[in-house]
């Protein structure tokens, strides 16, 4: 826990938040400003600032996140047409909030390469 970190308070319920999945380890959310049809944050409890950050010691972790990804995407429908999964890591990814997080959307096409 991180006093200063929004998702660490969304993970502690000191901001409201409707979750579209929780365990022991990681929690989902609907991105406040959405970018597709489906979009949501997978993040662990855990504070971890960014993917520079992360252990071995984090490593089922993060397997969980990505299953737990799948998952969700084949439970929304759109497994089959396909989905993108972003993890942005610092400035040059344009990362805004620092406590690991995957986004991921779906419901449309993206384009390649990312802006
Ligand atoms: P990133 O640029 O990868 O750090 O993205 C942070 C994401 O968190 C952005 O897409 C924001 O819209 C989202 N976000 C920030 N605050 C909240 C919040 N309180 N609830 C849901 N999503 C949020
Ligand atoms: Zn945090």
């Amino acid at each position: 826990m991180n006093d200063n970190c929004i998702f660490c308070k969304i993970v502690n319920k000191d901001i409201e938040t409707e979750f579209v999945y929780e365990d022991d380890d990681i929690v989902v959310f609907k991105d406040i400003n959405s970018q597709a049809p489906i979009h949501l944050l997978f993040i662990p409890k855990k504070h971890i600032e960014t993917l520079n950050d992360i252990s071995d010691e984090d490593s089922v972790l993060l397997s969980k996140m990505l299953m737990k990804i799948r998952d969700v995407a084949k439970s929304r429908g759109i497994a089959e047409d396909g989905y993108r999964v972003v993890v942005n890591c610092n400035r040059n990814a344009g990362q805004e909030v620092f406590h690991l997080h995957a986004h991921l959307l779906g419901g449309r096409g993206f384009s390649w390469p990312p802006g």
